[in-house]
């Protein structure tokens, strides 16, 4: 167990190079223990004016600084996440749950996205073409939005807070972030990193509160030109309504409903091993987590008995613990929404093979745990396969052949992630071809994105645009078109082509 230092315990807003106090506050709690870990700023939206004031005049300054120089900042920042790569995981489960190893996972992540976007500084490629006209000169490049603002989600508090603020920065923006008011240690973390790399005062910005204040301050403030929002459909609907309502860019990465299938010819004893990394991993609490599984009648009883027989060897308690695979649920609303699917499930006739209810761990009873629950006889038009639980219950759907998995699978209203699982050469070309979701493993589970890759769904996942990648960068900039004429004349475009 770490304990907190008074230093760390203490969190204030960041604004303009300075930690400021607020006084008005809510308790955080360590979902491991239900103890209260520190108390989190609950700012008013005047913190959100300030912020984008000082963000509004360092942004003018910081889009001057050569992309290479602000690259090497970047660098610095991954450095410094490199040496504290330890601590800043243990304090990732002390506030998430996630178990430790997960918890490193998830800050490699950051130190990757880091040394990446730090590459892009060199690169932020832009296009020149020929023209159409003789003695000109036809380009696009890339330019900063101005002041953007992220609202991060609690599940990857520091990846998704590095996904976007890292492209952002390179790209010559300044940064407010909210982050979520359940993990508030990732962002103060991030912050002090930032500091002490030197970036310069107002380039990033933190502010504490509520989604409802200063979310929607955020939202509603001029100076601020694009939201990159992570978070569940709900509250992405309601931001993208009033961005949209404003004009405003956005770009949104929200909830998922992945699928792992498995066809007869899979290997089992593999595809066991995949479900049960995605599907209890951050006790089902991904965005892509496995929460279905779609398997071919005649591999159906095998896999389920496998399955079944690996999950009674999940340990379950403190993620603290380098011996436990699955941490807690992140609060008692999360384990009642789960609780609520639970008997969704059993009223719509599924058949609840194992787990199903909240756990008790000895020394840890305050704490918010779940079994790992396995539903069969599952269809496809249930709600507990078609609405995110986002806990570690998993629903076997059985299908007869691969054109009814592929169908399965893109039978719901999300598209971030899926799996098929099978040594056929042609499926595997079909699947990745046919699998309507952002992205696709073949013979692995559905979590493992790579920073380097696009990450983001289709359907009700998003809004079309992605989180790392090159392509996390169009969020963050514009794309300009300039034409230099040195023929000495007036050329007219489209009109004196044929002169
Ligand atoms: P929420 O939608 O509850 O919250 C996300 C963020 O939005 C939080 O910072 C929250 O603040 C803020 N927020 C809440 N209400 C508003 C509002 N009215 N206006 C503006 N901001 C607001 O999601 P969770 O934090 O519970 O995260 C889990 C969800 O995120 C799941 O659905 C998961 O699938 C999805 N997710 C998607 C990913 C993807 O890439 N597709 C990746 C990771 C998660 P506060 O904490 O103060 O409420």
């Amino acid at each position: 167990m770490i304990t907190l230092t008074s230093k760390e315990k203490n969190l204030k807003n960041f604004i303009n190079g300075e930690w400021i106090e607020v006084s008005s506050k809510e308790k955080v709690y360590n979902p491991a223990n239900g103890e209260v870990l520190a108390e989190i700023p609950n700012s008013d939206a005047a913190a959100i004016d300030m912020a984008a004031e000082s963000a509004r005049i360092a942004q003018k300054e910081w889009a001057g600084v050569p992309a290479p120089q602000r690259a090497e900042l970047l660098y610095k920042v991954g450095i410094k996440m490199k040496e504290q790569k330890e601590r800043l995981s243990q304090l990732l489960t002390l506030e998430n749950g996630k178990v430790i190893e997960e918890a490193r996972g998830e800050v490699q992540e950051g130190i990757d996205m880091a040394f990446y976007m730090a590459g892009e500084g060199r690169r932020l490629f832009g296009q020149t073409t020929p023209s159409e006209l003789k003695d000109k000169f036809a380009m696009s490049q890339r330019c900063p939005v101005g002041v953007v603002g992220i609202i991060t989600p609690w599940n990857f508090p520091i990846a998704i807070a590095t996904w976007k603020s890292f492209p952002a920065i390179v790209s010559g923006n300044a940064v407010i972030w909210k982050p979520s008011s359940e993990t508030p240690f990732m962002a103060k973390a991030l912050a002090k990193i930032f500091e002490e790399a030197g970036l310069p005062k107002g380039v990033i910005n933190v502010v504490y509160g509520s989604g409802a204040t200063i979310g929607q301050a955020m939202i509603n403030h001029e100076a601020i030109r694009v939201i990159s929002f992570t978070g569940s459909n709900e509250t992405g609907r309601q931001v993208a309504t009033e961005c949209g309502r404003q004009l405003k860019k956005v770009s949104l990465e929200m909830g998922g409903k992945n699928a792992v299938i498995v066809m007869e010819d899979a290997d089992i004893d593999l595809a066991v091993e995949g479900i049960l990394w995605s599907a209890f991993g951050t006790s089902g609490q991904r965005c892509t987590a496995c929460s279905r599984v779609i398997v071919h009648k005649d591999v159906r009883k095998e896999l389920e008995n496998r399955l079944l027989k690996a999950m009674k060897d999940l340990t379950i308690g403190d993620g603290l613990n380098p011996n436990i695979k699955v941490g807690p649920i992140i609060n008692q609303a999360g384990l009642d929404k789960i609780l609520k699917y639970i008997e969704i499930g059993k009223e719509e006739g599924a058949n609840l093979v194992t787990g199903g209810k909240q756990l008790t761990v000895e020394n840890y009873e305050n704490g918010f745990y779940f079994e790992p629950t396995l539903f069969s006889d599952v269809t496809i038009d249930m709600r507990i396969a078609q609405e995110e639980i986002f806990g570690p219950v998993v629903s076997l759907i059985e299908v007869n052949d691969f054109d009814e998995a592929i169908a399965a699978n893109n039978k719901v209203k999300y598209g971030l992630s899926s799996s098929i699982f099978t040594q056929d050469v042609n499926r595997v070309f079909k699947a990745q071809r046919d699998l309507d979701t952002g992205i696709v493993y073949v013979n692995a589970g559905t979590t493992g994105a790579e920073i380097h890759l696009p990450f983001g769904g289709t359907k009700g996942t998003g809004n079309g645009h992605r989180d790392s990648g090159v392509q996390a960068l169009d969020v963050f900039t514009e794309w300009k078109a300039v034409y230099v004429d040195y023929s000495g004349k007036l050329q007219r475009a489209q009109i004196d082509t044929d002169a």
